[in-house]
């Protein structure tokens, strides 16, 4: 039977190392390596499951309603970076063309589970213990892209930044003000801002799960204000 611990790496001697201390560790690893599988063990606790607390937070984006513009995009990019760069954007929505509508959107927005910060070996990735939310200390990230890989998004929700040589993801703006407001969990975020089509919604209840993580209906009254087909009952 595993044990079940609420952990949280960033606080957890086993896991919040820095990038030093790691480091120094591969070079003990690499001992421990020609002795059989201890290595692994230090880092993934194979007989634990680590539960981490659930985000205060989550991003919403209802591909039926996202035109594809990529305005959320640009203004992710030019809060965090200074850029409208979509490289840089932590929010991706990808378009293609040969499918049919809704699903020729495909709107990639962090879900805040905890794939990444299981399957960072440093604590780099890390649940912020104020807010919840999935967010990286990027001094501590060796650029292993264990995190990116591990994202369960089709296009991971985790991007390597050359500008910050770390890990990036969405933080819901912790840390980012929107304009003269605050970010995060009781602030503004940038996408959710500037989109026009409003298909981007932020939300403090835990979206309803599936083995697809979520995919939300805001086709509501407000949608229909708009002059839209409404799907009040969806
Ligand atoms: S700004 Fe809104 S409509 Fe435009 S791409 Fe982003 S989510 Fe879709």
């Amino acid at each position: 039977m595993s044990d079940i611990k609420d952990v949280n790496p960033a606080e957890d001697g086993a896991r919040g190392l820095s990038r030093r201390q790691f480091m120094g560790g591969i070079g003990a690893l690499g001992a421990l390596g020609v002795i059989g599988g201890a290595v692994a063990q230090v880092f993934l606790l194979p007989d634990e499951v680590i539960a981490y607390p659930v985000s205060g937070g989550f991003l919403l984006v209802d591909q039926k309603k996202c035109s594809g513009c990529s305005t959320c995009m640009a203004a992710c990019a030019i809060a965090h970076h200074g850029a409208a760069n979509h490289s840089l954007s932590r929010i991706q929505i990808t378009q293609n063309p040969f499918k049919a509508f809704p699903y020729d959107i495909d709107p990639v927005q962090c879900w805040q589970c905890d794939e990444c910060v299981q399957a960072c070996p440093t604590g780099a990735m890390h649940v912020d213990p104020e807010t919840g939310v999935r967010t990286v200390d990027q001094l501590r990230c060796i650029g292993c892209l264990r995190c990116v890989a591990a994202c369960p998004r089709a296009v991971s929700a985790v991007q390597w930044s050359e500008e910050g040589h770390a890990s990036q993801k969405c933080d819901l703006c912790l840390d980012t003000p929107y304009m003269d407001d605050e970010g995060g969990i009781d602030g503004r975020r940038a996408c959710e801002s500037v989109c026009p089509m409003r298909a981007i919604k932020f939300t403090t209840d835990l979206p309803e799960q599936t083995e697809d993580g979520y995919s939300p209906n805001l086709r509501t009254e407000n949608w229909a204000s708009f002059g839209y087909v409404a799907d009040i009952e969806g």
